[in-house]
């Protein structure tokens, strides 16, 4: 986390910017800096930590020096009196523009269904006009999620779950794997703060030594790559980000041995050319000995948000796999910042006259874009995002309005469970849209399920077993099953 960030670390950041646009970013900050004079964030800092954060984010993913300054000034018309129309005297309407549209896309009417509905339809339409505006949102929200402590703890599991839930989808679905992972490692501990603590008491060391052999890897494959004719750029390294190995570590197999987990621990090389990579790979495979069907060819055939690489699997010499990604500069770049990575030298945001070829590889959001010109009907919009982009899960909503994500076919009794332990032993019955349903009912997306507890019930029914579907729920009922049949048995015993 980037704190105590000033309008100098952003200038001195931003070396790719001209003089004149360090000029318009400064001219920015102090427009903003005045407005916020006086405003407190509610962790008691100066307002103006808050867009100077965001400037910083987006200068660090080396958006364009518009979008800079719209993060500087994203706030100014919400909470201050200053207008819009003061905004595009003093920027010009590219400005303007953007900051009025990631105004927009904050302010949300609608709860539950709607809310969720609304706040996609949103986000897609805001991209499909605008992909600037997505970003601007998005290090908005990060910076909010780093903040998050300063809030009551019912508003910091709300936000925390809408980054993971919602937040964090979108983020992958553009293929920005950079937000994504920092959306979910900072929701993770505020949306789940039960899970996270059991997570971090069994995960911690493994990281710690996954750490130092992520290390030696390194080094060994620094000296195959030198010693040989092949050129690379760089060598980087990373082991598995806590989110994503909790997520991991939910299937039943990983569960037993996370040493199973093919990409703990990653070594990415970074090449000069697509060939190089081929070459590359072929070299790593003459040292270490690959998994068998492990290796993935993404150059080839590129996943659908535009994401290439060469992914292998091999054994090292400690019994451990490492997963070694393969790709050029162009392909990292558009790993990391998904979309973005077509937007760095120009103040286009959209992908008509003068776009880069590359650009093209996203057919989705071009089809999107169609789409939203197309129709008028929600609904039709909602679910080819749907279908796209949430294939296999299923969201439903509590009462109050917030996203839970199921697997497809999950039932009430999953639902409870993964809100809370204690909820899921003491459900007697639930309503699914208003109405009575049985326990058994698979859940559509878009369903608001509330559950019917009975506080002084401590045990789930043993029939809930065969229907379930996550694996959470599985586990606690047989666990809770298990510790009522001990207590059973010796009650039996003491009485007389
Ligand atoms: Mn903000």
């Amino acid at each position: 986390m980037q704190t105590n960030v000033t309008i100098e670390t952003i200038l001195s950041h931003a070396t790719l910017y001209a003089p004149k646009d360090g000029a318009l970013i400064r001219r920015a900050y102090d427009f903003s800096a005045q407005a916020h004079e006086g405003q407190l964030r509610k962790s008691g800092e100066p307002y103006i930590t808050h867009p100077l954060a965001v400037a910083f984010k987006l200068a660090e993913m080396r958006l364009s020096p518009h979008v800079v300054a719209a993060g500087l000034l994203h706030d100014v018309t919400e909470d201050t009196p200053r207008t819009i129309q003061q905004i595009e005297a003093e920027f010009g309407t590219d400005i303007a523009r953007l900051v009025n549209r990631a105004t927009k896309l904050g302010n949300l009417k609608y709860r539950g269904k709607e809310r969720y509905a609304e706040n996609l339809r949103n986000t897609f339409v805001a991209m499909a006009e605008d992909v600037r505006v997505v970003f601007l949102k998005f290090t908005d929200r990060i910076h909010n999620l780093e903040t998050l402590a300063a809030l009551p703890p019912e508003k910091q599991r709300r936000i925390a779950l809408e980054a993971i839930e919602i937040y964090a989808r979108i983020a992958d679905r553009l293929g920005i794997g950079k937000l994504k992972e920092e959306l979910e490692d900072l929701a993770f501990p505020f949306a789940y703060p039960e899970a996270y603590a059991s997570f971090r008491e069994t995960t911690d060391m493994i990281r710690t030594d996954l750490a130092s052999l992520l290390e030696e890897y390194k080094h060994k494959l620094h000296c195959i790559l030198s010693s040989s004719s092949l050129s690379y750029l760089r060598l980087e390294g990373r082991v598995k980000r806590q989110y994503s190995l909790y997520r991991k570590l939910q299937e039943p197999k990983y569960e037993q041995n996370p040493l199973l987990i093919s990409d703990l621990i990653a070594v990415r090389i970074i090449t000069k050319t697509t060939e190089d990579c081929y070459q590359t790979l072929g070299l790593v495979h003459t040292h270490f000995r690959p998994a068998p069907e492990k290796f993935k060819d993404y150059i080839a055939t590129p996943k659908p948000n535009g994401y290439q690489s060469l992914h292998t699997v091999v054994f090292t010499p400690h019994g451990q796999f490492l997963e070694i990604q393969i790709r050029t500069q162009e392909m990292h770049d558009q790993s990391i910042f998904g979309a973005a990575a077509h937007f760095h030298y120009t103040e286009s945001g959209k992908p008509d006259a003068g776009i880069p070829v590359s650009y093209e590889k996203l057919q989705w959001l071009t089809q999107l874009q169609k789409m939203n010109q197309e129709t008028e009907d929600l609904d039709e919009l909602l679910n080819f995002l749907k279908l796209d982009m949430f294939e296999h899960r299923i969201f439903v909503f509590t009462p109050q309005g917030d996203p839970i994500d199921l697997p497809e076919g999950a039932t009430p009794v999953d639902f409870a469970y993964h809100i809370h332990t204690d909820l899921g032993h003491s459900t007697i019955g639930a309503k699914i849209n208003g109405t009575f349903s049985r326990l058994d009912t698979p859940l559509t997306s878009g369903d608001v399920v509330e559950i019917l507890r009975d506080k002084k019930r401590k045990s789930p029914s043993p029939k809930w077993f065969s229907f379930v579907k996550t694996h959470l729920a599985k586990t606690h009922i047989k666990e809770a099953l298990t510790k009522f049949k001990k207590k059973l048995a010796n009650t039996s015993r003491i009485s007389p």
